[in-house]
């Protein structure tokens, strides 16, 4: 082994991925005073985070009275009862602390200025239960610039770019049935400086965002969402939850190709009067904005498989009710322009003056977003793998996982702008609690370990084959889409495993040029590894969830309720190296309060289909209003429990 090919390093706490959860994990482990090492293949904080909307829950600020409770609640039922409760507790819990630890980093929300406090969207976003979603200026940039602030300002931070996280470096001990796992760092390939780097850590953070890059270009994510994080966690002997459970934006654009998959809007985006159209411009749903993600994504596709898709294989998102009404219709140009400025500019731009006008109706298309499964942790990001007994599962020691990594917050659907206080909230969580366990571990004294793992890595450089990883990626990208994209069936799903195995073995056959320097065909190779490794998650999990819940769409069963008995599916590599998918059953929430919520969300379209329903000349003078009450030029509040919307209470001011 050439040895001027490894660099040997040691921290505390070693943080794989720069983007919002890695800088708040940087964060909570910075101020202990520890050693830190952030490593990410992007460039420093270039990350989802970087390119989002900005616009990010903060419990409170749109509606006092929300409380805890209905947050947490809020967040557990969208998600099909599916979340872990304790998990979804602790978001609610440290949403606002979390806010104003980034406001302290130099996040700057706009401001309304007669309160003085950060403004909320005018309406709340899709299945919010209450107005709470606080917008910033200049996007994610803004949030890419904090991120980046908090990481260079500590000086016991050390942070490495274009490094490609290799493997979770760990020892087990066999205990009866069971293993006890504990890691002892990584390894890293630093492709810019043409190194392999063995960082010795007894701390390890997952921080390495989500897997959307499975359906490129049907997706509005980076490019380095190749599923990372999970095949890292898996590999290191975690439990993965929920992985079926994937997001599909709804409304994306599908062409021209340049824009393909990128962010058109949000449910809330149709506004008042917005419908679905299918290409014969029948209804496909109404009430859009008070629709969660998935509903529309569901909506869209099942339209699209019916043969009733628009031309690019989606539907149309109908405004025009909206812009034409005779006194709202100027209002609410301004509102569309200002809920989610980047998102409308990407339409105006895709598809044109008239459609920016909403004169004409948009074509739409699901994008995968956002993985609402992942690693499985508990509410102190400690990663989880089980035993024999699924219910008495053991923690990996030292190591930890947050943000879009994590599994077990949103269960089967995650509402907007709640992702942002996930990587806030978890990431600084997770930061604190490998401290802390660093702070108790002993020092690992050798890298013997670490040689050993290196050379399955080190036999890649200088393989000699036939086929090129990138295609194989591209391949594996399509049948993704047609196979576990946002509309399954049980033989697209076996389609996609025997398809899977089949590109394992070809694995074999890639050929991996013997180069340090940036060898991209080795970066491909890991990357598609690590996409076929998640791909077999979410392919195993969907045909374990033999019903459609969420964000998992099974066009041949039917819709699981509310009231059934909720479960997360669970998947774990098996002794015998295969991948294990179970039921894990969730605390159920009281009959009583799902009926509650049923209740208000039955409430809430039955306020808005009577809006609908009555005379132009009256619903457009009450639409008129609350845009002006919306949009601030109107000094009247409606009050609570008027016909509203979205929150069923206070619109906010923006
Ligand atoms: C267009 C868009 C708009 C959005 N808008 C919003 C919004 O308004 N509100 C909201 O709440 N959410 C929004 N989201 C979702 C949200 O931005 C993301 O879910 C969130 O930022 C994910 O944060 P993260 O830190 O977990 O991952 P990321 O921010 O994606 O960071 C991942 C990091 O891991 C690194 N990495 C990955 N793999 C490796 C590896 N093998 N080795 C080393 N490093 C690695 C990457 O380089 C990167 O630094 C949006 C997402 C998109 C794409």
């Amino acid at each position: 082994m050439n040895s001027n090919e490894i660099e040997y390093l040691e921290c505390d706490v070693l943080v794989i991925g720069s983007g919002g959860t890695g800088s708040q994990a940087v964060q909570g482990a910075a101020e202990e005073g520890l050693k830190v090492i952030v490593i990410s293949k992007d460039p420093m904080s270039s990350s989802d985070t970087k390119i989002c909307e900005g616009v990010i829950t903060v419990r409170e600020s749109g509606d006092t009275t929300d409380t805890k409770e209905i947050l947490s609640e809020n967040i557990k039922l969208a998600g099909a009862d599916l979340p872990d409760n304790k998990i979804t507790a602790a978001f609610a819990n440290d949403s606002k602390s979390a806010y104003d630890r980034l406001r302290n980093n130099g996040l700057r929300p706009s401001i309304n200025k007669e309160k003085n406090t950060p403004k909320t969207l005018a309406i709340a976003m899709g299945g919010h239960n209450k107005s709470r979603s606080v917008g910033h200026k200049n996007s994610g940039i803004a949030f890419g610039h904090t991120n980046w602030d908090t990481i260079i300002k500590y000086k016991n931070v050390n942070y490495y770019e274009d490094c490609w996280f290799l493997e979770v470096v760990k020892k087990e001990f066999q205990k009866n049935n069971n293993k006890d796992i504990e890691v002892l760092g990584g390894l890293i390939y630093d492709a810019a400086r043409g190194k392999i780097l063995f960082i010795k850590a007894p701390s390890v953070i997952i921080a390495s965002g989500g897997l959307s890059s499975l359906y490129f270009p049907k997706t509005d994510t980076m490019r380095g969402n190749t599923g990372d994080s999970y095949a890292l966690g898996i590999q290191a002997g975690a439990d993965l939850i929920d992985m079926e459970q994937i997001q599909f934006l709804p409304f994306c654009l599908a062409s021209p190709p340049s824009y393909e998959g990128l962010l058109a809007g949000e449910p809330s985006t149709a506004s008042f009067l917005g419908v679905l159209r299918d290409k014969n411009k029948k209804i496909i749903l109404d009430s859009v904005y008070l629709r969660t993600r998935a509903e529309c994504s569901e909506a869209i596709m099942r339209a699209v498989e019916d043969g009733r898709g628009s031309p690019n294989g989606g539907a149309f998102l109908d405004m025009t009710k909206n812009m034409s009404a005779p006194k709202s219709g100027k209002y609410f140009m301004k509102y569309l322009k200002s809920a989610l400025p980047s998102a409308y500019n990407n339409a105006r731009q895709a598809l044109g003056k008239e459609a920016g006008k909403a004169e004409i109706p948009w074509e739409v298309r699901p994008s995968a977003h956002y993985s609402m499964g992942g690693i499985r942790v508990d509410e102190y990001t400690r990663v989880i793998h089980s035993t024999e007994n699924l219910y008495e599962p053991k923690i990996i020691k030292g190591l930890f996982a947050a943000g879009q990594a994590m599994g077990g917050l949103f269960g089967a659907n995650r509402l907007g702008s709640t992702s942002l206080t996930e990587l806030a909230v978890f990431g600084y969580r997770a930061g604190k609690s490998a401290a802390k366990n660093a702070n108790q571990s002993t020092k690992h004294n050798n890298y013997d370990i670490f040689h050993e793992n290196y050379m399955k890595f080190k036999n890649i450089f200088n393989k000699k084959g036939k086929l090129k990883a990138y295609k194989l990626k591209l391949d594996l990208q399509k049948k993704c889409w047609d196979n576990i994209g946002p509309a399954r069936t049980e033989k697209k799903l076996k389609i996609m495993l025997s398809f899977l195995n089949k590109i394992e073995k070809d694995l074999k056959s890639i050929n991996v040029p013997n180069e340090m320097i940036w060898n991209q065909q080795f970066i491909d190779f890991i990357e598609l590894k690590n996409m076929i490794i998640t791909a077999k998650a979410v392919t195993t999990a969907s045909l374990k969830r033999d019903k459609s819940v969420g964000g998992h769409v099974r066009l041949d069963k039917k819709t699981s309720s509310l009231f059934s008995k909720p479960y997360s599916t669970l998947i774990k590599i098996n002794k015998n190296n295969s991948f294990g998918a179970y039921k894990l059953f969730r605390k159920k929430t009281s009959l009583k309060r799902i009926i509650n919520y049923k209740i208000s969300e039955k409430f809430r379209f039955m306020k808005a289909k009577i809006l609908r329903s009555l005379p132009e000349s009256i619903s457009d003078s009450i639409i008129e209003n609350k845009y002006k009450n919306i949009l601030g030029t109107n000094k009247t509040i409606i009050k609570p429990g008027s016909i509203d919307g979205a929150s069923g209470d206070k619109v906010n001011q923006i």
